[in-house]
């Protein structure tokens, strides 16, 4: 391998780890709670800070990765359920 600096470098093993980035400000600037490194606060169940607002995936606090993702998805879609069904029925 040829390093930027022109010599050259042998490994046994490469890991790529280029990272994610968070995009959290329009859920910001709605009223949730975000970390240092821009990831939505929980408070339970998927809630964030601001009212009706729930998150899954890279964007909360945690493990970044798809099974995290989809599990948190589902807590989530339970969550709103069960906050809907604590307000009364819409009749139009
Ligand atoms: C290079 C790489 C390799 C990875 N390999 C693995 C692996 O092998 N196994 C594993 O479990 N995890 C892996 N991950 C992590 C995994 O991809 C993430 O944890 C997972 O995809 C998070 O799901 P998500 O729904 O939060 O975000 P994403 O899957 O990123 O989905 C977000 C979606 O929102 C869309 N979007 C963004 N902004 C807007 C907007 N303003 N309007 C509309 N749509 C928008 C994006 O286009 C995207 O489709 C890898 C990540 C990277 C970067």
């Amino acid at each position: 391998m040829l390093e930027a600096d022109g010599r050259s470098a042998c490994f046994d093993c490469l890991f790529p780890a280029p990272g994610s980035a968070i995009c959290s400000v329009l859920a910001a600037e709605v009223g949730a709670a975000v970390t240092a490194a821009a990831c939505l606060r929980l408070h339970g169940d998927q809630r964030t800070d601001a009212p009706e607002l729930y998150a899954a995936g890279d964007v909360i606090l945690g493990l970044d990765r798809i099974s995290h993702a989809m599990g948190a998805g589902g807590v989530a879609v339970t969550t709103i359920g069960i906050d809907l069904a604590q307000q009364p029925p819409l009749r139009r």
